[in-house]
């Protein structure tokens, strides 16, 4: 891509993130270019069959793949964004520049958030170009914002989450005026969409390294905005809780977050409205905060009252959580091992199909109404319970049971 770009005489650079994360030895998500051709050259360049003018005004074009080169026809391609050199007008909402203006690529490097953010890379020649002190700052695993840090901020509010975001995926320490910057803007936050907010903690929870984050989150002082949840819990639970280094999804890491707060529901139910959450990350928050701790604690329910956790629909989540919960609870080790074993069942075993339904109930002259469910599942838990093992059992147990009523 850079290559046809070069051909056409115009100077393309990888950019930001990408340049990052290759210095550091890490695969970047995606590739980012920025050159010196306008939009319209980019176009030009590519043709129309391989551009998408997705945010033309900003000086950004999306370049897919040849279809030659495309190794699945039938799998979207995702296109590279090959963005003109720019540097931004003015602030004034506190979240995007009134305009953008097409500019060098150096002022293009100026204009990005964090030094680390800011370099670029020449393929052609071999060589990082750094503008910004970039790649000190890369060795040195600090955080630092382009120019002032305060007036950095000022433009664009959501930068003091996205420093969070950086800090904690990376494993990084903020640079102090950058901090104190944080520390003085923190309540501004306000003002960025709740979307926005969710997009970068989403991002914060999924890291190993999300003890840290919200220690950062804390220190900065944007927690009373962000998650003042936090700043409740208890700490030493919280800290159990996520002590291990590891990859979990957002609603395990969010389910587990909760259970170091009092009301757990009420929590998730803030969270929500603050972080945009969709319909289906608080089912399963929700399922897991209700059914992780029968599961870290198996071994001491009747297995009709285990069972159902384990047949959820979000049984995954539940499952991973009440890992954590039984862990950093020092819970009797047997419950969990009675789960780890229960989910290797062949789906017979785990959940056999019912004795009973509720047309033998109507055969045996039972009337309709609310006993009917009330009967199945009683019918249901002794089957799981291995009190009734057989149809006949259930309808000989039925037969007295209602006998006796
Ligand atoms: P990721 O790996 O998460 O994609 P990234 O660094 O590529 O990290 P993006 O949000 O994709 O992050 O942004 C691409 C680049 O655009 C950044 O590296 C940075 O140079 C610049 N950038 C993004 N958001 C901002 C912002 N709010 N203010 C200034 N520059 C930004
Ligand atoms: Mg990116």
């Amino acid at each position: 891509m850079i290559d046809r770009l070069d051909a056409a005489g115009f100077t393309a650079y990888l950019a930001g993130g990408c340049v990052r994360d290759a210095l550091l030895g890490k695969t970047p998500k995606d590739y980012d270019v920025a050159t010196d051709a306008t939009p319209e050259a980019i176009c030009e360049v590519f043709g129309k069959r391989q551009t998408l003018a997705f945010g033309a005004s900003f000086g950004v074009i999306g370049v897919l793949p040849p279809r030659s080169l495309s190794k699945n026809r039938d799998q979207p391609v995702e296109p590279t964004e090959v963005a003109t050199f720019r540097s931004d007008g003015d602030y004034s909402d506190g979240r995007r520049p009134d305009s953008v203006h097409f500019g060098s690529a150096e002022a293009d490097a100026q204009r990005r958030d964090f030094t680390i953010n800011g370099l670029f890379y020449d393929p052609k020649r071999g060589q990082v170009i750094d503008f910004v002190s970039g790649q000190r700052d890369l060795d040195r695993q600090i955080l630092r914002t382009i120019g002032d840090p305060g007036q950095r901020f000022a433009e664009d509010k959501l930068r003091m989450l996205r420093a969070v975001r950086f800090t904690t995926t990376l494993g990084f320490q903020v640079d102090q005026r950058t901090a104190m910057a944080i520390c003085k803007s923190a309540a501004e936050i306000v003002v960025v969409s709740g979307e926005r907010v969710g997009v970068e903690m989403r991002r914060t929870m999924v890291s190993p390294n999300v003890l840290e984050g919200l220690s950062h989150l804390s220190a900065l002082g944007l927690s009373p905005y962000v998650l003042p949840e936090l700043d409740q819990a208890d700490q030493e639970q919280l800290a159990q809780l996520l002590a291990e280094k590891r990859t979990r999804t957002f609603v395990e890491t969010l389910a587990c977050f909760l259970f170091s707060i009092q009301r757990h529901q009420a929590g998730l139910r803030e969270i929500t409205r603050r972080w945009r959450l969709s319909n289906e990350e608080v089912r399963k928050v929700t399922a897991a905060i209700e059914h992780a701790p029968v599961l870290a604690t198996a071994n001491t329910h009747p297995w009709s009252k285990v069972q159902p956790s384990l047949v959820h629909r979000d049984a995954a989540t539940i499952v991973a959580v009440s890992r954590v919960l039984a862990q950093s609870t020092g819970a009797d080790p047997e419950g969990l091992r009675l789960v780890e074993q229960a989910i290797t069942w062949p789906t017979q075993k785990l959940d056999p199909t019912p004795l009973i339904s509720g047309g033998d109930l109507a055969d045996l002259g039972i009337p309709s109404g609310p006993e009917y469910a009330k009967i199945l599942q009683q019918v249901r838990d002794m089957q799981l319970d291995g009190q009734l093992q057989s149809r006949q059992d259930a309808i000989d147990w039925m037969t007295a049971h209602d006998a006796s009523d």
